[in-house]
């Protein structure tokens, strides 16, 4: 069976809009897709229309990916097969993507300052339902002729230790896992080797995430240098965690996290999809 349980369409980050994508996981062969688009549900109910439209024989599952803060850095968590509807989840969203405006309007108040105007306007009026984020920034400020690249802005005046460097303040992991409870999911911690840690702070990690109710960890993700998913299917079996897969797919352009393109999950672990195998039929 193929599955990949991490994605990004247009409704935050991604460059496809959500039929778009699912139309490629098809073509690509996969049988089982998660949607897991940053703080929003707004794809799922799209990528749900197209196939049902279509009759596709895709089985596409509700996900999400949520940010949370863990020790003084962040951790990404995703959540699968949850209740879209449910009051708990939507209220957190809702929490995140305040914390996401606000910080926005933090760097505009800042760029305003230095005489690049009008950033928030632009915010206020091509981001409607869509996750603004620094990209965004970046974006204007190439149109307006701030800079002459997307790079060079990030260079300037975005990335770290300049101006528009201001870190979010994310709820922290346990509230941000128990919303994916309380929405009937499962939650996963994403691609565990992005934070940096060291092997004492990744099992310092999973630790707290499984005795918060975590019950997964991504044991493959797109790009992976070959040999650490079997490191890691160790240290998720040895926390007594499921693994679960995704390639974190953004655009077609960067062939390495295309989707499904995995290896196939080492044979001691026990895949996440044991937890909800009455959808997978
Ligand atoms: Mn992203
Ligand atoms: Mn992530
Ligand atoms: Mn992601």
């Amino acid at each position: 069976m193929n599955i990949d349980f991490h994605m990004h369409s247009t409704a935050s980050d991604g460059a496809l809009s959500p039929a778009d994508l699912m139309d490629r996981c098809v073509q690509r062969g996969l049988h089982c897709v998660a949607l897991t688009d940053h703080d929003t549900l707004q794809g799922y109910w799209q990528a749900k229309e197209h196939l049902d439209k279509n009759d596709s024989p895709l089985k596409l599952l509700c996900g999400v990916e949520l940010s949370a803060k863990w020790s003084k850095g962040s951790v990404h968590i995703v959540g699968l097969n949850i209740d879209p509807q449910n009051a708990v989840l939507k209220d957190g969203l809702l929490r995140l993507q305040e914390i996401r405006l606000d910080r926005i309007a933090r760097i505009a108040q800042r760029l305003d300052k230095i005489g690049i105007t009008g950033v928030q306007e632009h915010i206020d009026t091509h981001c409607i339902g869509v996750q603004a984020g620094r990209p965004h920034i970046a974006q204007f400020l190439l149109e307006t002729g701030v800079v002459k690249t997307e790079q060079d802005a990030f260079k300037r005046y975005l990335g770290k230790g300049k101006l528009g460097d201001i870190s979010h303040c994310w709820p922290d992991l346990e509230e941000v896992v128990a919303w994916i409870l309380a929405a009937g999911g499962v939650a996963v911690l994403a691609h565990p080797l992005h934070y940096k840690l060291s092997r004492t702070q990744l099992k310092c990690l999973f630790e707290r995430f499984a005795g918060c109710g975590g019950a997964a960890v991504e044991v493959l993700t797109g790009h992976q240098q070959a040999g650490t998913e079997q490191q890691l299917a160790t240290l998720v079996e040895q926390h007594n965690l499921y693994a679960s897969m995704g390639s974190d797919f953004h655009t077609p352009e960067n062939k390495w996290k295309e989707v499904g393109r995995m290896l196939p999950l080492p044979k001691q672990s026990r895949p996440v999809w044991e937890l909800f195998a009455e959808q997978l039929r």
